[in-house]
Order: structure tokens, then sequence, then C-alpha cells
């Protein structure tokens, strides 16, 4: 994490608030959203019915407003390093929800730059994990281990080579293209995309430009 002089920091909230401070941001934020958009909450009202499922990390800097939605859009499954695990039942039913109940007809994985549990594997700093008291992230992450191992030998190439975030970033594209994989294998998707009722793509998001980018899958 790099330190940035507090005068810059633009965030709402911060370690410090208290929650009175965070109710006075909600009314500020309601207040604005009304103005901006006023039948945008008796809208919300009546139910959702996003047309898209976005899955992405938890990491605190980006979610699905990167591509600026509203709420009321997007129905978002979030996890350390945007992962689609098969034999999770919360991402089975988030899935099976979004796609059979809610009918969203577009599926988004979306990686991100800098991610720190594929920076941690890649700095070989996953084995420390169990020592300070996390042992179910050092299992968790043994999938972004593997993922490193099998492409060792780009890793290792001239233009990879000693440039951890060259290798951090081809490894966030890597993962999303190995989490489509584990999407596809999923009855209820492939169902979708058989009848045609669904598509899906991978995204990359660069956490320090804002700028989304699109993965060949
Ligand atoms: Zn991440």
């Amino acid at each position: 994490m790099s330190p940035v002089a507090s005068d810059f920091v633009p965030f709402t909230l911060q370690s410090n608030s208290n929650i009175k401070d965070y109710l006075k941001a909600n009314e500020k934020w309601r207040s604005e959203m009304q103005n901006e958009h006023p039948n945008l909450f008796t809208l919300n009202g009546q139910g959702q019915d996003p047309h898209t499922l976005f899955i992405g990390c938890s990491d605190s800097r980006y979610n699905e407003n990167v591509v600026g939605v509203l709420p009321g859009e997007v129905f978002t499954f979030k996890n350390i390093a945007n992962k689609v695990n098969v034999e999770d039942l919360t991402c089975l039913a988030t899935l099976e929800f979004a796609i059979n109940v809610l009918k969203v007809n577009k599926i988004i994985i979306c990686g991100h730059t800098d991610c720190g549990g594929i920076k941690t594997c890649l700095k070989d700093q996953r084995k420390e994990l169990p020592g300070l008291q996390c042992s179910h992230l050092h299992q968790y992450l043994q999938e972004i281990d593997d993922l490193i191992h099998e492409n060792k030998v780009l890793l290792n190439s001239p233009e990879y080579q000693n440039d951890l975030e060259k290798q951090s970033r081809l490894l966030s594209i890597l993962n999303v293209k190995k989490q489509y994989e584990s999407l596809l294998s999923v009855d209820t998707v492939q169902k979708a995309l058989e009848n045609k009722s669904i598509e899906t793509y991978g995204l990359l998001y660069n956490v320090d430009s804002g700028k989304v980018e699109m993965i060949d899958l």
C-alpha cells in the first residue's frame, strides 16, 4: 500500500470516522442522487431488474461503478481475486439467482491490476500467511499459486522476467481467463449460453488510470 499525503486524500470517510459520519455521508449521497436522478429511488423501490452480473475482486479500488452504472443495474459478486469457484455454494447460488431468476443477459468477470492476492503469490509470500493468522487465505490462494506454476515459462521469459508489475498484470489477465473456464463448467451458465440468453465478457480494470480493457477470452 503506497502512502498518500493526507491533504490529497479525496475519500469520504477515514479510519477514525464514527457511525454518525457514515449516516451523515449517506444523507449527502442520497440528496445528491435525488437531485441528479429524481426517479431513481422510486424505481429501485419497485424491485430490481439488473442487466448484468459483475464478478470482481473485493479490492477496495473498484467495483461495477467503474462503468458508470446506477443502483439497480448490476448484480455483484466480489471475492478475493475475482474467483469463480464451482465448489463454493455462494458462487453457485449467485450464478443461479442472477441467470435463472433475475435473467441478467451479461456476465462480466472483471479482474484488476495490482491485485494483492496475485502479488502475494508472485512475491512468494503466500507461505507467510499462516503465521499472520491467515491460514484460510493461504488455502484460498492455492489456485493463484498453481496459475503461476502453470505459466512459469512465460513469466520467466525476457519480456516478463524481473518485472513484478508486468508479471502481475499478465497474471490478472490469465486469472480472468482461468475463472472464465470455471464459469463455463457451470451447468446453469452452459444452458444459458446454449439458448443464447447470456453473453460473457472478461475485463481488466487499471487501478492507476480507471481504464477498463477488454480481455480476449
Ligand atoms: Zn484483487
